[in-house]
């Protein structure tokens, strides 16, 4: 069954727990700090974008990917990288109660306050997108959302403060990435190279990079799991490395070396 994304949704949650295993949350660099101090997995993404010129200022999608991203030369080719903290567990999150409630709520990251609705701006929440069972969506439960738009004005201001969060926090998110070394990122939509930290290792990079003992500058490699595009880097003497999918790099598609 197809849904259309903009579209009125009724919810309510049955807490059945699925969209409490098994996955990424985004997290701002205080929630990682808090996820992480707890002794909690969390890892840093990267994915990059070809950036030639200012990108189109009428364009509302470029200008958002260009606020959450920052600016980097990979060899001769302009790039800009976004940088995610995610808080990872496979199986289910450390606060899940055995009754299926968080045992995080009154501290639990703005994501899962905002699930099932959608944080990434331009797009709309959908059934088919989210764990949720059928029951959850019944008509006459609660109004989740209008026309596209969350229904409530406490979840309006539950993302609009998620989303400035992946702006205010990209600066300190480049720092990170030098304090902790690392230089990798996927190329625009085909997956995400990973830098799996260890909490410990994960709160003194945070430190360093906010003292400011980091700087911004790092040399840059491009990686991916797709032999077509490390040849049209390298034509461009941009620095590339073939890699397979695995810890290091969620791909978008199938190896192809
Ligand atoms: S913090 Fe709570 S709501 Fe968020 S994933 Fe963990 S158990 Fe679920
Ligand atoms: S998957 Fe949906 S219905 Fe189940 S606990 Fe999460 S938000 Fe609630």
């Amino acid at each position: 069954m197809g849904f259309p994304l903009a579209m009125d949704l009724h919810f309510d949650c049955t807490q059945c727990g699925r969209c409490c295993h098994d996955l990424r949350l985004t997290l701002s660099v205080d929630e990682a700090r808090t996820w992480a101090g707890r002794g909690h997995q969390v890892d840093l993404l990267a994915e990059g974008w070809p950036w030639p010129d200012n990108g189109d200022p009428n364009d509302a999608l470029i200008q958002w990917r260009k606020a959450t991203s920052f600016e980097v030369q990979v060899g001769d080719v302009p790039f800009r990288i976004n940088l995610r903290l995610v808080a990872r567990h496979i199986g289910p999150c450390p606060h899940l109660l055995p009754d299926m409630r968080c045992g995080n709520y009154d501290e639990r990251p703005r994501i899962c306050r905002i699930y099932p609705l959608e944080s990434r701006p331009f797009e709309a929440a959908s059934p088919a997108g989210r764990k949720c069972p059928p029951e959850a969506w019944r008509n006459d439960l609660p109004l989740l959302q209008r026309d596209g738009v969350p229904a409530s004005g406490e979840a309006q201001a539950l993302l609009s403060a998620h989303r400035q969060a992946m702006i205010d926090d990209v600066a300190l998110k480049a720092r990170l990435a030098s304090a902790l070394g690392f230089a990798d990122t996927a190329f625009a939509g085909e997956g995400m190279a990973v830098c799996e930290i260890a909490p410990p290792a994960l709160l003194t990079a945070l430190e360093e990079a906010e003292l400011g003992l980091w700087d911004a500058t790092q040399h840059w490699t491009i990686v991916t799991n797709r032999q077509s595009t490390a040849k049209m880097l390298a034509d461009l003497d941009c620095p590339a490395r073939l890699v397979s999918a695995g810890s290091a790099f969620l791909p978008t598609f199938a190896d192809e070396h």
